[in-house]
């Protein structure tokens, strides 16, 4: 009787609806492990130092999934704190912790949504490593969701004007260190990046639960260009 209370109250993982332990059911755990890059640090370089806990696809990409679009907010924290546990391993190099800017949404999706994930992430993730949040930082100004008939260089032209920095927004004294849920072309953080350097902040890089980049890990990066296959990946969802 008291393991069947323990099923029956034990929380359902949100991948399956297994019994969970913590976040996810055993077994979901352990596909999510199977996403992790071996060398999370392997595009910590210029223009943009990225880092990466995952790659975009299988368990990850349905955890990811979840979160934005079936409102599962709850999923920003055990996220959030393996962006932590990467963060804390130091292959940054940075003698100065950076802000954390966080990438908006448009205030209409946050609105349908209730929330933004990114922010979520940034949240989860700055409690856990004790950096400084700028979660209002940055804001978006146009919805650059419904684009995906768009060629790569126009969504790139949209792309420019979707940022601006909040005026009345404190800026940090310390460099910034972008976050989001998703890297696959890198143009949404770029433009980003532009916005945030053109304020005048030094940008030291961008922090993904995933990445859809097809050249990671394995090759060398610059053996592909930016954009690549990477868009095929990302098809129906928006550009990032
Ligand atoms: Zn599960």
């Amino acid at each position: 009787m008291r393991s069947l209370l323990a099923t029956v109250f034990r929380p359902a993982c949100p991948l399956c609806t297994r019994p969970a332990q913590g976040y996810f059911c055993v077994d979901c755990q352990r596909q999510i492990e199977a996403t992790r890059l071996p060398q999370p640090w392997q595009f910590w370089q210029e223009p943009l130092p990225l880092a990466a806990w995952g790659r975009y696809q299988d368990a990850l990409k349905r955890v990811l999934g979840a979160l934005k679009y079936h409102n599962r907010p709850e999923l920003a924290r055990p996220l959030g704190h393996h962006l932590g546990d990467l963060w804390l391993t130091g292959g940054h190099g940075l003698p100065q912790p950076p802000g954390v800017v966080p990438i908006p949404i448009h205030p209409e999706k946050r609105k349908t949504r209730g929330y933004n994930q990114a922010e979520l992430l940034a949240e989860a993730f700055c409690q856990y490593v004790g950096l400084k949040l700028y979660s209002n930082l940055l804001l978006r100004q146009t919805d650059t969701q419904a684009q995906h008939s768009l060629s790569a260089r126009e969504r790139e032209a949209n792309l420019a004007t979707a940022f601006a920095i909040n005026p009345h927004h404190r800026r940090p004294k310390a460099p910034v260190l972008i976050l989001d849920d998703i890297y696959t072309t890198g143009a949404t953080a770029r433009t980003a990046q532009a916005v945030l350097q053109q304020a005048g902040l030094r940008v030291v890089g961008i922090l993904v639960v995933a990445t859809g980049k097809a050249d990671m890990p394995g090759e060398s990066p610059v053996s592909k260009s930016k954009t690549g296959a990477n868009g095929q990946m990302m098809k129906g969802t928006s550009q990032h």
